[in-house]
Formats: structure tokens, sequence, C-alpha cells
């Protein structure tokens, strides 16, 4: 395991998540509730994180990462109807909620 992306908010990270996955390399999300106890605990710690299952993966993550920050200045985002989270615009199921956008 190696830490790959420490991302601003869950949003965020389900979006690296997602597109990692997209890609076919293994990740997983920690921290992901830890948002309660932020100023008690440094930013960097308390922030959802991405992690690698196999750090050989990291060029391809790099290049996913990259890719996604290029199609989030594209296309924007849409919220959720059922749930009210932000999406990208290019996904046709809420990550959040798995309802349709
Ligand atoms: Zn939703």
């Amino acid at each position: 395991m190696e830490r790959f992306y420490t991302a601003h908010n869950r949003f965020d990270a389900y979006l690296v998540l997602h597109r990692l996955q997209q890609a076919g390399i293994a990740a997983h999300i920690f921290n992901e509730h830890m948002s309660s106890i932020v100023g008690e605990v440094p930013p960097d710690v308390a922030q959802p994180q991405v992690w690698l299952e196999d750090r050989r993966d990291r060029p391809r993550a790099e290049a996913a990462l990259a890719a996604l920050r290029f199609d989030r200045a594209q296309t924007g985002s849409v919220f959720c109807r059922a749930c009210k989270e932000e999406n990208p615009a290019s996904f046709e199921l809420c990550w959040h909620c798995g309802a349709n956008l």
C-alpha cells in the first residue's frame, strides 16, 4: 500500500478512486469520515486519502489523475437530485447514492 493522493474532501477522494478503478488500478480511501475532527489533527492526516494497493501502479495512477483534472476543467459538475452531492457532469450515476443524474 502506498499513499497516492490527499483529497480536499470526500467528493474529491471518490472522483480519484473512481477514475483509478476505471483504469483497472486497485485503490482504497482512508480517513473518509475524519472531517469531524479537523482542527484537532494536522489537515493532511484528517483529509481523505487515496492509497494504491500496488505501488507499481503509481505511473498509471498519475496519468489517470492528470486525465481526471483535465476532464473536470472541461465538463464541470452537476448536483444529485436525491442526495445533493456534487458529481462530475460526465457521471451517469451519483457516486454517493447511486441515483440517476
Ligand atoms: Zn446522490
